[in-house]
This record gives structure tokens, sequence and C-alpha cells, in this order.
């Protein structure tokens, strides 16, 4: 049995370098505690540089970044945006902000991400009703890549622009392009359980000057350039402060470590329950790399019965954080009366991911010893099966 008095293995907790500190001391010795700052600066310049993007914005968190992003290209009451169902709320969440009503777009199988079949069939019935959406929400869920030439093609056949949700993807790459950089806007989060964190915080990408410089005069409460307080437009308080900068610049240097590590992680998965009846793990497109942000488990209900919920349970009493995959969006009660396109004719595969399923345990300041332990936990669900 596992050692239950053992220490919480927690899903994905921070990982800070040990470098932080410098940063946050060098702010606090030249006063720079907030708001703005140099280092608020820096944090911009390194991620353009890190990701090959011209410009970026550092805001509050990457639902903050989202919800400028969508404003900028007019989402308001009565649009539609186009969004990938299969993902956390924080995506959908910025749509309903704007009065606008999300339409839920399948995953496919190979990616997990936004489905090619499923994203033209909610374009032939957009079109057919007249009501092309403002934009397409296009998630790279678990920091893998979603199939973007294809979709990007759609798209641009339609002329609508595209907003990639690479909150969990940072460091991951298609066909050598960085996540976060191949649409029209960008966004990443460094919330506390991303691959990079500033405890929270996101940033907006684009190359496009004019738009981040809009985004900037909304993050900052829409101040006209005036010498008093004016304001012709409503505004946010969205800004980044330079303290919180400061911790994700040292993130950033330790960025392709950690990358290496979370793959680490999913290798010594892959190897330690290899054999198990109806295991398998989350596919990696050969267009891309992954950040393998999370390791994701398969259970194949017609080789196992064995359910993700008893293994999360079993974790769970030996000390262990593991999660559901995302419920899909088309399936929340927030979202009951929004449309949803499937991948195949009444076959849903976001809805048998969700249902088949768990996130493990991928802190990438986990030990050998803390990953055998869950292995260990994991297989001896398998007994007897
Ligand atoms: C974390 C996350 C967000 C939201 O980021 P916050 O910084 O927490 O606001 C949005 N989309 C996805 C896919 C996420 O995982």
């Amino acid at each position: 049995m596992a050692d239950q008095s053992a220490g919480r293995i927690y899903l994905s907790p921070p990982h800070m370098s040990g470098r932080e500190l410098n940063y946050v001391n060098d702010a606090f010795e030249s006063n720079w505690i907030a708001p703005l700052g140099p280092h608020v600066n820096a944090f911009e310049a390194e991620m353009c540089a890190r990701v090959s993007c011209r410009r970026a914005l550092a805001l509050s968190s990457g639902t903050a970044a989202l919800h400028l992003a969508l404003r900028h290209l007019e989402v308001g009451t009565g649009d539609t945006v186009f969004c990938s169902s299969l993902t956390f709320v924080g995506t959908a969440n910025p749509i309903l902000y704007l009065n606008a009503e999300p339409v839920f777009v399948d995953s496919e199988p190979d990616s997990w991400n936004m489905s090619p079949e499923a994203l033209q069939k909610a374009f032939d019935w957009a079109s057919k009703v007249g009501r092309l959406p403002k934009a397409v929400i296009i998630v790279d869920l678990y920091g893998q890549s979603a199939q973007m030439d294809p979709l990007l093609d759609i798209c641009n056949y339609y002329g609508v622009p595209v907003v990639e949700d690479a909150a969990e993807a940072l460091g991951a790459t298609y066909k050598g392009k960085n996540c976060g950089t191949m649409g029209k806007f960008g966004i990443y989060s460094f919330n506390g359980n991303k691959i990079i964190t500033t405890s929270g915080g996101g940033m907006l990408m684009s190359d496009d000057d004019e738009a981040i410089d809009k985004a900037l005069f909304w993050a900052t409460q829409a101040r006209d350039p005036e010498p008093w307080y004016q304001h012709s437009e409503m505004g946010y308080n969205y800004r980044l402060s330079n303290i919180v900068a400061a911790i994700g610049r040292a993130q950033l240097q330790v960025l392709d470590e950690r990358v290496a590590a979370k793959r680490a992680i999913f290798v010594r998965y892959q190897q330690g329950l290899a054999g198990l009846p109806g295991v398998d793990f989350m596919p990696e497109i050969t267009d891309g790399v992954s950040n393998r942000w999370l390791t994701i488990m398969m259970l194949n209900p017609e080789l196992t019965p064995v359910r993700p919920m008893q293994i999360i349970e079993a974790l769970e009493s030996a000390n262990i954080e593991s999660r559901p995959i995302w419920k899909p969006m088309h399936l929340q009660p927030l979202f009951a009366q929004c449309q949803y396109f499937t991948h195949g004719e009444g076959i849903s595969v976001s809805d048998s991911l969700f249902a088949d399923g768990l996130c493990l345990p991928s802190g990438t300041a986990m030990t050998q010893e803390e990953q055998s332990r869950v292995i260990d936990t994991l297989r001896d669900c398998f007994r007897g099966r």
C-alpha cells in the first residue's frame, strides 16, 4: 500500500528557480514596487524575444489578455465568437464579458484541440444564417499546439481573426513556430499552476503595434492624453505590477529546463505504467512539440473496468492530487444555451476525452521517488482487474 503519511504531491505547483528573489530585491531597492516599472518592460521584451513576436503586454491574468484581444476585435452585444469547447472556463468567460455569445467547437483526436472539420461545420452554419463570428479562439490544450495550418486556412477564407489561447502552451511549438504567436493575438498565463508562474499574471501578444498600444490604453483605465484625468472610453485596471514581473523574468530563464522536465515526467509515466490494460496517454502531433504541461492518462472503457474517478480517489487517499480532464464548455450549465459543433456526425470527441481521461501530478520539482509513489499507487488500482 502507498504510504499515507508521506508529503502531499500536488498536480502542478509553482517551482521557483531561486533567482526570483534577486529580481524582486532589485525592485525593492530601486523602490519600483508598483505599478509599472523597468521589470515590466524587460519581462515584455524578453517574452517577445523568447517566442519571436513583435509586441507583448504584461497583464494581471491570461483572462484579462483574452478580454482585451476580443475587445480590440470589436466583439460586442449580439456577436458570436467561435471557441474550443475542451478548455478551462477562462477561455470562454471574456466572450460573456462583452455580451457576446460563444459557439463551441469540438476537438479532433490527434491533438485534442479544435477540429478543422467541426470548425468548417460551424462556418457553414454561420454563413447560412448570415452570422459570421467576430473571432475564433483556438486553445493549445495541456501544452500542445492545435493543428494551426488547417484551422488558419478556414479562418482566413472567411476573413475572421484568430486569438490563440496558449495559456498552457508557453514553450511549445508547431512547425517550428511558437504557440501563442500564430493568430492575430496570442495569450499566455502565469497563474500558479502554469509551466512558469509569477503567482498570477498574463501576457497579450501581437505583431500589431497599434493593437497593443490600444490594449495598453484600456488596461490602464483608458486615460486620455490630457494633463488631468480625462476619460472618453471605459477602461480596466489590468496591468501587471513591477514586483510580479520581476518573478516572471527569473521564471522565463528556466522555461527550457521546465519543458525538458515536464517531458521527462511524461516519459517516466509512460514507462512506469506500460503494460496496464486499456491505459494510454495524450498523443503528440508529428507537426509539433508539446511542453507536456500535464501528463494526461486515458482509460479505454472497452479494455479496463477502472474509471478515472476511481483512480483520482485512490490517489487522493495516498495524499496525491490528480484531476479529471477539463469538462467541455458545451457541457457546462453556464453555456447550456450555446451552439456546439462536433467533429464527427453525432460523435463528440471532447465528451469521450472528458469521460475517459485524467491529469496526473506533473510538477517539475517532483522527485523520482515521489513519481514512483504515484506510479505504484496507480498500478495498485489495476490489481486483480
Ligand atoms: C489558465 C488558463 C486561462 C486563464 O489564465 P488566468 O491567468 O488564470 O486568467 C485561460 N485559458 C486556459 C486554457 C488556461 O489554462
